[in-house]
């Protein structure tokens, strides 16, 4: 996808050249003489926690390493540069690392040679303590310029890299709906300013200093700016600020593959060609999640432009599946890195030994049998929907019967416990909906009768239902008012449609909080041990 990018005006250049005659002489020849520099930018974001392969060997930092290596000797080769960046939400998402406070992911990514991350929100789902280990673990720089503690920045807002004689400035940026995702003890004194403000300071200053700007962030990705309740994101970000060459992002945790300047391929499919999204002369890129794949950004630098030459999606050993149900590997398959599956082989080891620690205990068991889950409200169903609730501060909450597979045992209850009841690593989902769009919802809720997946545990709700129809409903004891604004918790499964709900992924008030939901359950459970089961019998239907 060859494309021009026309930046540094003479305008632009001016104060660069003035703030070099002011300085110490420069080691590099003067720009007019330099070579032009390829550049290779590398990059990723919303790892979650995957530095091992799923069961279906897709991803995994292993195999990533194996496809940067060959892509850095490949651009060595042709005397180009690379930087490898990542957008941040290193943190939360499988048992093993967060057991682990993502020790394995982030000593991982230091051997892969990242040279900078974004701090994302989910780098907030720890404590204090952790955040400042894990920037221990990572020797290279987690960014972020808006995050204030007082006045003082809590993180480098920026770094300069060199490469090959040319100055590549990396601001980090954190979406300010961190405040609330988080648990407030974990952001106590913290301040999250708008990301757009601080890049309006900061980046005419990096421009005057350094040949390319990019910004790495992790504010999310909404085509045409369309956020509904989230707040601003990439393509807001490039609209506000003129300046930035590149954003690399993360936290909308898409393929930023476009159809049009408005439009997003929301089918794309691994192995297929991308065309990353551009807004007032800013290049805007996001690989997905997981490290699924690694994105790869060709550009050339030179004569006072950046110029984006290619653009991919390198999928690692992602399968999509077939219409007969099989899963067929995209392209050929990438070799595991061997020196970092081993330093990361114990790391699993430990983490699925700290599977069977206990968490919690209980009174009595937990009603998960599937006959009853899926035709009448069980204990287990809410348990499940108050922890939901309480992580998420939502008014009410809902899973659907058929999300819940297993009973949680009386007496010591271990994670692996917790994993059997919600294998399906869900994640979840926070509806801002009107009275009466929650009532709609309810109304198609009310229709998953007896024997359906579909078939509703609820919390913070009380309702009666006959006939597959809502007669009466109320939300913390009060009459739902048609015109007030609710909160709803759900898993992405059902809020993308599933088991027969309705899709409602692209209502505004949608916001994926990226909560793994038996991370909620086990927390709910560690927090409230022991556990009696006298106080989660069912008063909702
Ligand atoms: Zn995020």
């Amino acid at each position: 996808m060859p494309a021009t990018l026309h930046r540094r005006t003479l305008a632009t250049l001016l104060p660069a050249l003035l703030l070099a005659a002011c300085a110490t002489p420069p080691s590099a020849p003067p720009p007019a003489a330099r070579a032009p520099l390829q550049l290779t930018i590398l990059h990723t974001n919303d790892h979650h926690g995957r530095f091992w392969p799923n069961s279906d060997g897709e991803y995994g930092l292993a195999a990533r390493k194996t496809v940067i290596d060959r892509i850095r000797a490949e651009v060595a080769a042709a005397g180009g540069h690379v930087l490898l960046l990542d957008g941040g939400d290193v943190n939360t998402g499988v048992p093993e690392s967060d057991l682990l406070d993502a020790e394995p992911d982030f000593k991982g990514m230091v051997v892969l040679g990242y040279d900078a991350m974004a701090v994302g929100n989910h780098e907030f789902d720890k404590p204090p303590a952790v955040l400042a280990k894990q920037r221990q673990w990572a020797s290279f720089p987690l960014l972020s310029a808006n995050i204030y503690q007082g006045s003082q920045r809590l993180f480098e807002p920026f770094r300069i890299f060199e490469r090959g004689g040319y100055k590549i400035a990396v601001l980090g940026l954190t979406t300010e709906d961190t405040t609330r995702m988080v648990l407030p003890d974990h952001i106590r004194g913290l301040r999250f300013r708008k990301p757009a403000d601080e890049a309006a300071q900061l980046v005419p200053q990096l421009r005057a200093q350094a040949d390319m700007v990019i910004a790495a962030t992790h504010m999310g990705h909404f085509p045409d700016g369309r956020r509904g309740v989230n707040a601003p994101g990439d393509v807001e970000l490039a609209r506000a600020v003129t300046g930035l060459d590149l954003i690399v992002g993360g936290h909308s945790q898409n393929p930023v593959c476009m159809l049009t300047e408005s439009q997003r391929n929301e089918a794309y499919r691994p192995g297929q060609p991308c065309a990353p999204d551009r807004q007032n002369g800013t290049w805007i890129v996001q690989a997905h999640e997981w490290g699924k794949y690694v994105g790869r950004a060709d550009f050339v630098i030179g004569g006072g432009k950046v110029e984006l030459q290619t653009y991919q999606l390198v999928p690692i050993n992602l399968k999509v599946r077939q219409a007969d149900g099989s899963k067929v590997l995209v392209g050929e398959p990438i070799p595991e890195d061997a020196a970092l599956r081993s330093m990361l082989q114990p790391f699993q080891q430990v983490g699925q030994a700290r599977l069977l620690v206990p968490v919690g205990q209980a009174d009595g068991e937990f009603d998960g049998d599937r006959v009853r889950v899926r035709s009448q409200p069980t204990t287990l169903g809410t348990l499940i929907a108050r922890a939901m609730r309480e992580r998420t501060g939502a008014d009410l909450a809902v899973i659907n019967g058929g999300g819940v597979r297993d009973s949680l045992p009386a007496g010591q209850i271990t994670y692996r416990d917790v994993l059997k009841v919600q294998p399906f690593a869900n994640t979840v989902v926070v509806l801002t909906l009107t009275g009466a769009e929650l009532l709609d919802w309810l109304g198609a809720a009310a229709k998953m009768g007896p024997g359906s997946g579909g078939y509703p545990q609820t919390a913070g709700l009380q309702w009666r239902v006959a006939d597959g129809r809502v007669l009466e409903a109320r939300v913390g004891g009060q009459p739902i008012d048609a015109t007030r604004r609710y909160t709803l918790a759900i898993n992405n499964f059902t809020a993308i449609g599933g088991d027969g709900y309705p899709n409602m992924a692209s209502h505004p008030g949608y916001v994926n909080s990226g909560l793994n939901d038996a991370e909620v359950l086990r927390g709910h459970i560690a927090a409230r041990s022991p556990l009696k089961l006298a106080d989660y019998a069912p008063d909702g239907r």
